[in-house]
């Protein structure tokens, strides 16, 4: 497909100025086409990808399990509203359940709204007395107020409040602090199984498991935000499963439709029917172009046996990473699981970020300090080494010192 005679990358960049609300950072650069790891930008320029899609492009760029479906699917029916019934949404949440814990779906269009879903349900599902739901510090959960609420991180709530009351917050890891905090009111607990966002920060079993049995002791929904771990970014379908723990309510997004919006909850069929007909909606939830997706990711994950393939790139990356710490003071932690890596500096990342732009390398900095990775599960070994050896020389020759 030959790049026809597009705006550059400053043409496009002004008319954003005059007409787009500055309300994200974002890199001069105009992308006009992807191919698996591969982004090409309004000159030509080829980037390999390791934050494809901010996780929201698993399987890379336009996978062509997902292209067709997509394609085939506009074609014959572009949006009904669930008022009807659609194979196609039926058959997604067949495909989850039996890929999680054999829960039911609510669909929607994003994680922010899988989250909002998720707040709906523990508060009708609990008592009427009880609506507080703890959140973890350094969470990340979405954009919308009851979200934004849900996110402890006082950068994100700046000018905000009164913000969404019924959230209480304790220190990500710290069972005891978790224990403390549940009284009378409390409807559930809200945590990712490794906070994203939060700096690729991976808990302890103990903890975890230590929530579960929390949950159980009072009553309370144990609620996981898999928005960005979920759907194989892990190795495994889903990050719970790492850790031996099942949650009561699994919230997923981001990857879930191969790079197409789409959003769901799942929760166990005992607690579904608490979120009863008139009291939650999504217009464009679960329609058909996203349950074709949805199901065209999940299948392309399933038949290219891509949980492995992520298993083995995940040692790829640590191997790497591991190595490159011992002959760099600059990384001061590697943190991996599966396709989700971490790395802490001891100095500020986003220098990093625009070197590694420079060569033709995309990631991500997230908290600061921490450069994060979310390569897509069929990128190839030769491509992870690729990268790495960009990402090394970068960081043996960092930005400043040049
Ligand atoms: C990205 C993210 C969200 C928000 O998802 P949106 O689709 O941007 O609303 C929520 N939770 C986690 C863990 C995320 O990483």
């Amino acid at each position: 497909m030959a790049t026809k005679s597009v705006p550059n990358s400053a043409e496009v960049q002004a008319v954003f100025e005059r007409y787009v609300i500055p309300n994200y950072g974002r890199f001069p650069v105009s992308l006009v086409r992807g191919e698996g790891s591969f982004v090409w930008d309004a000159e030509g320029r080829r980037y390999l990808d390791f934050f494809p899609g901010w996780g929201c492009n698993l399987l890379g760029h336009c996978p062509p399990k997902v292209v067709q479906a997509v394609q085939e699917q506009v074609a014959q029916l572009i949006h009904v509203p669930n008022t009807w019934y659609m194979e196609s949404q039926g058959e997604w949440a067949r495909l989850l359940s039996e890929h999680s814990f054999g829960g039911q779906a609510f669909f929607c269009n994003s994680g922010t709204e899988a989250n909002e879903s998720a707040i709906k349900l523990a508060r009708l599902h609990t008592p009427k007395e009880r609506y507080k739901i703890i959140t973890f510090q350094g969470g990340f959960h979405g954009r919308t107020l009851g979200s934004t609420s849900a996110t402890a991180q006082p950068k994100y709530h700046e000018g905000l409040g009164p913000l969404v009351a019924g959230f209480v917050y304790a220190p990500y890891g710290d069972l005891e602090a978790v224990g403390n905090l549940i009284d009378e009111e409390t409807a559930a607990i809200l945590v990712e199984p490794i906070q994203g966002e939060g700096g690729v920060r991976i808990p302890s079993q103990e903890f975890l498991k230590g929530l579960r049995t929390l949950c159980d002791e009072n009553d309370l929904l144990l609620m996981f935000d898999e928005v960005q771990t979920g759907c194989g970014r892990t190795g495994e379908w889903f990050a719970y499963q790492h850790f031996g723990v099942i949650p009561d309510v699994m919230t997923l997004a981001k990857s879930l439709c191969g790079g197409i919006a789409g959003g769901a909850m799942l929760t166990k069929p005992e607690i579904a029917p608490s979120l009863r007909p008139g009291m939650h909606a999504a217009t464009f939830g679960g329609n058909p172009i996203a349950a074709r997706a949805g199901v065209a990711t999940l299948e392309t994950i399933a038949e290219e046996n891509l949980l492995q393939q992520a298993k083995e790139l995940s040692k790829t990356f640590e191997t790497f990473l591991k190595q490159l710490q011992q002959e760099s003071s600059l990384i001061a932690e590697v943190r991996v699981l599966g396709l989700m890596v971490g790395l802490e500096l001891t100095v500020e990342g986003a220098p990093f970020v625009q070197a590694c732009l420079e060569k033709g390398l995309l990631i991500n900095c997230t908290q600061g300090n921490v450069l994060r990775l979310l390569p897509a599960m069929n990128l190839s070994i030769e491509q992870a080494e690729e990268g790495l050896t960009l990402l090394g020389d970068v960081l043996k020759n960092p930005p400043s010192s040049r």
